[in-house]
């Protein structure tokens, strides 16, 4: 997809601020630092729509961007950062719940993980949220140009069976270096549409 519109609508921390456009949403989550706001920037070609590696501490909010008035893509805090206060993570739990249980517009997610490593307890128990919620996920598996080629396929059967990947849920390498994984996740997430 050609993106030539991508904008900040609101950050927002309850849906009385949710913009009301009724566009289609997907939502993007992560462990913090895992490559999300980069994802972000590679998928809408802009260098700093995301903030790349924004340090905690700043308000967390739930980051609404239109992208060509075609969807918006919902940026929603990094999880499991062990250095985010007590009261960030307490507020982030009801936040990301009141989004998810109220947002009809939300089609589904985008889980980022890092393909380097397994999937973490938090990566897994996020998925498992997900799913409880009956939401179609996409799984990016990023900085795939960390990997050797012959290596990656390995990683990714790996990832796969310790998030038990539902059969109708995708996972797709990505490099935000490279660019790899990009014409797919988009076809991926123009489906959920
Ligand atoms: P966020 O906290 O999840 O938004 O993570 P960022 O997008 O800020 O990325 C965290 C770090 O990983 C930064 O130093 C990025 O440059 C780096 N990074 C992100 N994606 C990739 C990738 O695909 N390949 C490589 N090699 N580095 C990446």
């Amino acid at each position: 997809m050609k993106v030539n519109k991508a904008e900040l609508l609101i950050s927002a921390v309850s849906r009385k601020q949710y913009p009301e456009d009724g566009l289609p949403e997907i939502a993007l989550a992560g462990r913090s630092n895992v490559g999300k706001s980069s994802f972000i920037n590679t998928m809408v070609q802009r260098k700093k729509l995301a903030r790349i590696s924004s340090k905690p501490g700043k308000t967390r909010t739930l980051n609404f961007y239109n992208i060509n008035d075609e969807l918006i893509f919902v940026d929603v805090p990094g999880y499991g950062y062990a250095k985010v206060s007590k009261k960030e993570r307490a507020a982030w739990g009801p936040m990301m719940e009141e989004y998810i249980s109220v947002r009809e517009e939300l089609r589904g997610v985008v889980q980022i993980i890092d393909v380097r490593h397994p999937p973490t307890a938090d990566d897994i128990q996020m998925y498992q949220y997900l799913k409880y919620h009956e939401l179609p996920v996409i799984v990016i598996a990023t900085k795939a140009d960390k990997v050797s080629k012959n290596k990656r396929p390995k990683h990714v059967k790996q990832a796969k069976n310790d998030l038990q990947l539902d059969k109708e849920d995708k996972m797709i390498l990505f490099s935000a270096e490279t660019g790899q994984g990009k014409d797919e996740g988009w076809s991926a997430i123009q489906n959920l549409m």
